[in-house]
């Protein structure tokens, strides 16, 4: 009990071991005063539920209160609605994933679904595979129930499956359980970069060669700019891949709606889970976004985000191209996110005081990493500010860096 701080908290002895992963970010303090207005904030990743149109959701709303109040106000099955499943399994053809709507487990967003299959599968010590950089909240969901992440590399076409296989080998002739791959093969939160197909074919048949579960997070998969939604995991293998779905960033965060597609023996355990943490998922968002479906063009409310987020990564490529030609940095198909690459001698962590003085915030690349890396990358965020306010950011982010490199 070294830390000044926990002498304050007279429970301090009594936390499960567990807990000991549990810290706030480092950088949410900061992240507090970045909320300010007047900062260009390219840290969060909020999706621009604005472009909503509000009375679309309001339709939806007064319907369900009127045709169906009593229940939508009731708990729920623990598997989610029907109606919902039957949706969310068209929704699945359009990525290549067919099958019954009994397939289909609600959650509380997807995140909620992260923590599910984490509980079910891993003691501590357990090894998890995580590309390298992963996304922040899934790290902090492993790092809860103590799992070991072993990191991955990854370059502009996805994790490599030939490193994947060597760190399966080594892992291996060390003893070490792996539980599962965690990966986000479209779009990546926060590479921006997305899994080619060949390699998806490549990872599956590693993961099943060496009998590790594969976890296919794909929050972003609808949100491509320029081609049809990329094919899943899950449509070639629906035995050895547990699919991560969400209505977050097609629909609004709001609803925390999610779900999960997961082989049979593990959906019955994922449904049990589910019970025991919420018993029931949100019945009136479940309600509501099944009307919304029913009765709106849902497709072209996509399209319209999808056309807004390719306006702002557009915005956000040209403004590094002018402002920071010396930099590299991937270019997303989709989503929301730009991993930029910054010269050896800066510190992303370091450098973003001096950033939100100057009114621009960014995630330092060490949120997405369970083992210090990241100090040379920044992940920034196209998908909440506008154009301008992107170009006004990259130049304040410009001014920053060239700052620090003393230019
Ligand atoms: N996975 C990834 C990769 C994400 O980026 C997010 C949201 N930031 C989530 C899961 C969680 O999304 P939700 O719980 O809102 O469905």
């Amino acid at each position: 009990m070294t830390d000044q701080g926990t002498n304050l908290d007279p429970w301090y002895d009594s936390y499960a071991d567990r807990t000991a992963g549990l810290s706030a970010s480092e950088v949410r303090a900061l992240f507090a005063v970045a909320s300010r207005p007047e900062v260009v904030s390219l840290a969060g990743g909020m999706p621009y539920v604005s472009a909503l149109p509000r009375e679309l959701v309001m339709g939806s709303i007064e319907k369900v209160m009127h045709d169906n109040g009593a229940m939508a106000l009731q708990y729920g099955s623990g598997q989610g609605t029907p109606a919902i499943r039957e949706h969310i399994m068209e929704i699945m053809a359009m990525e290549g994933i067919r099958g019954s709507a009994d397939n289909v487990v609600v959650t509380t967003g997807s995140q909620q679904a992260l923590d599910l299959v984490t509980r079910l599968f891993i003691n501590p010590g357990d090894v998890v595979l995580a590309e390298s950089p992963s996304y922040v909240g899934a790290l902090g969901v492993f790092r809860a129930y103590q799992a070991d992440v072993v990191h991955v590399a990854m370059d502009d076409d996805g994790l490599i499956p030939e490193s994947l296989r060597e760190t399966i080998v080594a892992l291996e002739a060390a003893g070490r359980p792996i539980k599962f791959l965690y990966t986000i093969p479209n779009f990546h939160n926060p590479a921006g970069v997305t899994l080619t197909w060949a390699r998806r074919l490549e990872i599956l048949d590693i993961c099943r060669s060496h009998g590790i579960l594969v976890l296919e997070d794909n929050p972003y998969g609808l949100l491509s700019f320029d081609q049809p939604a990329p094919q899943a995991m899950r449509s070639v293998d629906d035995e050895g891949v547990i699919y991560l779905g969400s209505f977050s960033k097609t629909l609004a965060p709001g609803f925390r709606v999610g779900w999960a597609l997961a082989p049979h023996a593990i959906r019955e355990k994922l449904i049990l889970a589910n019970e025991s943490a919420t018993l029931s998922p949100n019945s009136f968002g479940q309600f509501v976004i099944t009307e919304y479906l029913d009765q709106t063009d849902w497709k072209g409310q996509i399209d319209t985000f999808r056309g807004l987020y390719a306006e702002r990564r557009d915005a956000m490529l040209a403004a590094l191209g002018e402002y920071l030609p010396k930099l590299s940095w991937t270019k997303p198909d989709g989503g929301f996110f730009v991993w930029v690459t910054l010269p050896a001698e800066l510190d992303s962590k370091a450098m973003l005081p001096r950033a939100v003085k100057e009114l621009v915030a960014y995630t330092p690349g060490t949120a997405f990493y369970a083992d210090g890396q990241g100090r040379q990358n920044i992940r920034l965020s196209f998908c909440y500010p506008t154009p301008d306010a992107i170009r006004t950011g990259i130049a304040r982010l410009a001014t920053v860096i060239n700052g620090e490199l003393d230019l």
